[in-house]
């Protein structure tokens, strides 16, 4: 059952078009998360469905109730913020308890709910501070007991790791993915992290400019990027990009030149692609080798010149130029020892390239081709 559907939801503030036709169906107990650049409209689609913004059309309805035009407290969500804004006058168990205190709730019940609260979050040894005595994570963690307390339908999450230094994150990232199995509850949530969706949702929403560009599991995303925005969004490091010339088109998909004359068969289908059309060829950082394919033979190999290595123990993230002057970057096992200046033979495995076309569309995989093994 899909627990909250947005209908065609359009939002327009003074003129400016922020939320264009925007349709999510959130499933029960999904943890779904909205990407985008800044400004492409998350936070305003996040508030609509709390109720703290209006859409100017569509509808928005949450476990089939039309709640459009209701008010926040009466659609069963609870917002956790990136800024806790917690009363500082208050103790941890009196911020926790507070919704709660307002609606009528007696001292025993409240109490209760504050101890099981604070069990789950595992600040029990916290509730009688008040917040100038805790730490950025336990201060987010209290906004977050705020919420569980209300036992709402739905959990909304506005970017709330961050404020976070990059260990905590790590520590509350996957806090939030045990409390959401836990509590089995629909979360939204919205992020800057790269990271954190990909490890965080069970779908992610990909927006742009206030229109949804994909929804899709993060390796939905990651191996089907429906165009080079969603392509070039998705991953980090970045997808590399580079322009190529269509040779031609057959049964084995479509073969492209690079601009040092190297040719590649790419077994994907476009019937409006012909010989001479020009294309963007994408192809992933960690699916490029050095002189040996990724799990696989390689199909082809393209000359670079390394520019700079990038060792980050583990792994080293290469940046190289082609004869012609485009970069690329690729990764390889941290104990490699590549340089600045090395010459390349960089091996490509065409089944984990993607090609786009003149619009930004990726040409569809050939369904006889077999999902390649994954580095
Ligand atoms: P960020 O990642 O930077 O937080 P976002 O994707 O959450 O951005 P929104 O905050 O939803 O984006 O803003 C979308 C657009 O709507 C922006 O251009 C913003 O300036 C505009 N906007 C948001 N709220 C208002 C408002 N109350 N009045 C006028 N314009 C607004």
């Amino acid at each position: 059952m899909s627990q909250v559907q947005l209908e065609h939801i359009d939002k327009v503030f003074g003129g400016q078009q922020v939320l264009d036709d925007v349709e999510i169906d959130i499933n029960n107990g999904e943890f779904v998360v909205f990407v985008g650049p800044s400004g492409c409209g998350k936070t305003t689609l996040m508030r609509t469905i709390a109720g703290l913004e209006q859409p100017s059309a569509g509808r928005v309805t949450i476990n089939d109730r039309d709640v459009t035009r209701q008010h926040p407290a009466e659609r069963g969500v609870a917002m956790v913020f990136q800024s806790y804004a917690l009363y500082p006058h208050m103790t941890v168990a009196q911020n926790i308890g507070f919704g709660l205190r307002l609606s009528n709730k007696s001292k025993a019940e409240i109490d209760q709910a504050v101890q099981e609260v604070a069990g789950i979050l595992q600040i029990e040894s916290l509730l009688a501070r008040k917040p100038a005595a805790l730490s950025g994570g336990q201060r987010q963690r209290v906004a977050i007991g705020r919420a569980i307390v209300r036992d709402p339908d739905v959990f909304l999450f506005d970017e709330p790791l961050s404020n976070l230094d990059a260990s905590l994150r790590v520590q509350m990232r996957v806090e939030l993915i045990k409390l959401h199995r836990r509590l089995e509850a629909t979360m939204v949530y919205v992020t800057h992290d790269q990271t954190e969706a990909m490890t965080m949702a069970d779908r992610i929403v990909v927006l742009n400019n206030g229109q949804v560009e994909q929804i899709g599991t993060p390796l939905t995303l990651y191996r089907h990027p429906r165009n080079y925005f969603v392509a070039s969004f998705i991953g980090s490091p970045k997808m590399n990009f580079l322009s190529v010339d269509c040779e031609h088109v057959d049964d084995a998909g479509v073969t492209v030149r690079l601009a040092d004359d190297t040719q590649l068969t790419v077994p994907v289908d476009d019937n409006d692609v012909q010989a001479g059309s020009e294309l963007t060829l994408g192809v992933r950082p960690e699916h490029l080798g050095i002189n040996e394919g990724v799990n696989g033979p390689a199909d082809a190999y393209i000359s670079a010149q390394v520019t700079v290595v990038e060792h980050l123990g583990s792994e080293s993230l290469v940046h190289a130029h082609l004869a012609n002057g485009m970069e690329l970057a690729l990764k390889t096992s941290g104990h490699d020892t590549i340089e600045a200046d090395d010459n390349l033979h960089i091996a490509i495995r065409t089944p984990l390239c993607h090609l786009f076309n003149g619009n930004g569309e990726a040409l569809k995989p050939l369904e006889k081709q077999a999902e390649p093994a994954e580095a």
